[in-house]
């Protein structure tokens, strides 16, 4: 396989619809770099007519697509997976420059989508059914899973790659056909991988790609009878539109939204290692992360010496355009997000907390074009304050002490959050106590790292339902039927 010039895709401003690139009728979206305000490319600014298109061609592609064995749809997502690591390179660079995150994180993500698709190719092949002992001799009971149909799937621009990937590969390795709508603030991955998708060569209508007014191809998602699945990855706030809409046709949803993630230290952990994952995690795609950390709660023992080891490896992070050499983190998505971080600080500070670190806009130079944040550490934090309530998405640590595992455990569950949580300690006991009681739907214990495919990702109470990942990933995707058999 040959690298493909992907660089000629970002201004193609086309839908990719029932196999073929469709320019735009309805105008362009700039898609900016945030790092320097730049336009990197355009995308179609479609609706509900290029939504309606992208539905029909995927639903006349479904019926043959589900009847292809798993092992014939793995051919093509073994040649797509094989594309994308052939043109890493090239991805992370679009990556990057629409998104932000150093180049060397949209590496690591282009590894991960094709990790994925990799993994559903195979998996797909497990997709086994049942036989259940019946009342009588001449009677038998099968279990046979089956696609849902036709798929839409809505992504966020945090990780817009490894979101097409995670909701993408089990969805076409269960036998359905999908039309995608990533973010308007970086679909030009999208449209790399959809084009590496179509050099796959993947039936015509297998793979839809559209862009636009969000609501509106949400919309006609929510109302066209021929999508059976919305999957959507993004705010609390869209989720709940999208169950209200989802009410009309009965719709299936998988909703992987907004997190509160605790960060809990106790004072038995390994703090070396508690440090660099607290960073590492905190800090990875600026602070803009699923499952990213919200709070770090850290037993009093140990607070000043921790939050002084996380302070001096964040004063040492190099901030800068991801595409540079060296740089470890980039700049938030946009100005918006930057002011909506500085108020969560400022009413912080106001409050009482303390700045160890950071706590300010970057807008010299050579940060003033772009929407910069400096990475930032927070001590004397309590949890009545806004910045251990909300979602923060961006590169800010605060830190709260607590003094027993009772007064953490509630602490941590008093949100309406229950995406993932993180637990450093040493004591058997504490491990299976504490990740039991934690009210979220992941636990990270001695380690802060969880998106793989083979294990189930998502949250409870308003972080959403469903899965991504594992076999519970690929059941999102699919129907069981039960088949009655008399002999
Ligand atoms: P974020 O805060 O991450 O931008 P959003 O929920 O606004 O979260 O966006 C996540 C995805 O949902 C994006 O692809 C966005 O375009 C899409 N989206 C936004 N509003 C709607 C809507 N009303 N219906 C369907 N999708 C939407």
């Amino acid at each position: 396989t040959s690298p493909l010039n992907l660089s000629n895709l970002v201004n193609r401003n086309a839908h990719f619809i029932g196999g073929a690139w469709e320019p735009s009728t309805s105008g362009a979206i700039d898609v900016i770099n945030p790092a320097n305000g730049e336009v990197v490319g355009r995308v179609p600014n479609g609706g509900a007519a290029q939504a309606a298109k992208a539905i029909e061609a995927a639903h006349r592609a479904q019926r043959e697509w589900a009847a292809r064995t798993p092992a014939q749809r793995a051919v093509f997502m073994h040649a797509w997976a094989a594309r994308i690591r052939d043109n890493a390179d090239h991805l992370a660079r679009i990556l990057t420059s629409e998104q932000g995150k150093p180049l060397s994180e949209s590496l690591e993500e282009a590894e991960g989508v094709a990790m994925f698709i990799e993994w559903y190719a195979e998996e797909g092949k497990r997709a086994y059914g049942e036989t259940i002992p019946a009342l009588a001799r001449n009677k038998r009971i099968l279990v046979i899973p089956q696609p849902v149909g036709v798929t839409a799937l809505i992504t966020p621009w945090n990780y817009p790659g490894t979101m097409i990937a995670r909701k993408g590969a089990p969805a076409l390795a269960a036998g359905c056909t999908v039309v995608l709508k990533p973010a308007s603030q970086t679909p030009l991955t999208a449209v790399a991988l959809v084009a590496l998708a179509q050099e796959a060569g993947f039936p015509a209508g297998v793979i839809n790609l559209v862009t636009g007014k969000a609501s509106e191809i949400g919309e006609e998602f929510m109302t066209n009878a021929q999508v059976r699945k919305v999957s959507f990855t993004g705010s609390t706030e869209v989720g709940k539109l999208l169950i209200r809409a989802s009410a009309e046709q009965v719709k299936r949803l998988s909703l992987e939204l907004g997190g509160n993630a605790p960060f809990i230290v106790f004072p038995d952990a390994d703090l070396d290692a508690a440090v660099a994952a607290a960073v590492g995690n905190k800090f990875e795609n600026c602070g803009q992360m699923c499952n990213g950390i919200n709070v770090m709660y850290v037993h009093e023992d140990i607070a000043q010496r921790f939050s002084r080891m996380v302070a001096q490896k964040v004063a040492s992070l190099k901030v800068g355009n991801g595409l540079e050499e060296g740089v470890q983190l980039g700049p938030v998505i946009d100005h918006r997000a930057v002011a909506f971080v500085d108020k969560l600080v400022q009413e912080a500070v106001q409050q009482g907390a303390k700045v160890e670190v950071g706590g300010s806009c970057l807008t010299a130079t050579p940060y003033q074009k772009g929407s910069f944040y400096s990475p930032t550490v927070l001590t004397g934090v309590t949890t009545e304050m806004r910045i251990a309530q909300e979602e923060v998405f961006g590169p800010v640590a605060p830190i709260v002490t607590f003094s027993s595992e009772e007064e953490v455990l509630a602490l941590a569950n008093a949100t309406p959050f229950g995406l993932a949580a993180y637990v450093f300690t040493k004591d058997v006991r504490r491990v299976f106590e504490v990740s039991e009681q934690l009210e979220f739907g992941m636990v990270g214990v001695n380690s802060a790292s969880l998106s793989v495919p083979q294990a189930p990702f998502g949250g409870i109470k308003q972080s959403g339902q469903g899965r991504e990942g594992g076999h519970h990933g690929l059941e999102e995707f699919m129907e069981i039927k039960y088949i009655s058999l008399t002999l």
